[in-house]
């Protein structure tokens, strides 16, 4: 359990990162949530959180930002003294052949996935490494694993996190702190909900658990990266995909 422990969950107004925020809590962990601009799904996550008597807070900030990542962690550790568990979700896709991709679009996506954990993972370096423990649990995706027709910034975003994870990993280790990245196939939350059917009906075939995931079931995972109980995990890849990339 995670009684007393202190967590920040990025993007945890909406989807996977709302319930990971929900579980953290309901394992024992207080919650400090970052969004990007939707403060009424932020508060909801917040107010569910103090409904289970955990202490929670929103934090508006643009995890592509340097100096804006650097004063939230600074705002976090102000009310909580410390963060054990930091669980970097916060992240978005803009899809499209890399014939026609952007420069736009793909700094945006890097940004945001790929250089907002850097960020987070960066301010809160020092402190975790002097508490002498930690969790450190990325987001990563599949798509990081093999690749994806229309994908080229996520998918590249995405596989970068996973050798940050384990750079982080073997950097931290001799300090008791654990990095490790979680790998979603399809999970329904707004991200999935903007796909057309076809994709969808075609992902659904290749799933061999034949549906897709849902949010609570990749929260499970992340809480127990978190935990006490994964204390000899760190550095791992851990697929959460209904069998799609095995
Ligand atoms: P959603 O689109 O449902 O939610 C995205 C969350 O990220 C929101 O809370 C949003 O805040 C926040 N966010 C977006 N951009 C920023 C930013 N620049 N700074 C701070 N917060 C930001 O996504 P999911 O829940 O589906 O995905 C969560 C994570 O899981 C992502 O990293 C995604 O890549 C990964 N993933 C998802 C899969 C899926 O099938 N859904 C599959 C594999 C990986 P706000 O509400 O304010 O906009």
């Amino acid at each position: 359990m995670l009684e007393g422990k202190h967590a920040i969950v990025t993007g945890g107004s909406r989807g996977i990162g709302k319930a990971i925020a929900i579980e953290l809590a309901k394992q024992g962990a207080s919650v400090a949530v970052i969004y990007a601009g939707n403060q009424m799904a932020a508060m909801e996550t917040v107010n569910e959180i103090k409904a289970l008597g955990r202490d929670a807070m929103a934090i508006k900030c643009d995890v592509a930002s340097f100096e804006g990542t650097k004063e939230a962690v600074k705002e976090v550790l102000g009310a909580f003294s410390k963060v054990d568990i930091l669980v970097n979700n916060a992240g978005v896709t803009k899809d499209g052949l890399l014939l026609s991709m952007t420069e736009e679009s793909f700094d945006l996506v890097v940004d945001t996935n790929l250089k907002g954990t850097f960020h987070m993972i960066r301010h809160l370096y020092s402190p975790m490494m002097k508490q002498r423990q930690g969790r450190i649990i990325n987001l990563s995706s599949v798509a990081g694993l093999m690749g994806n027709p229309g994908q080229a910034n996520y998918a590249g975003a995405k596989a970068g996190i996973i050798g940050l994870t384990k750079t982080v990993a073997k950097e931290l280790a001799g300090r008791g702190i654990t990095c490790n990245a979680v790998a979603p196939g399809f999970i329904d939350t707004d991200m999935t909900a903007t796909l057309p059917d076809k994709i969808k009906e075609q992902a659904l075939e290749q799933i061999p658990l034949k549906r897709m995931g849902n949010a609570e079931e990749v929260a499970k995972l992340v809480a127990f990266l978190a935990s006490d109980n994964a204390a000899y995990i760190t550095g791992e890849v851990i697929r959460i995909d209904g069998g799609l990339c095995m």
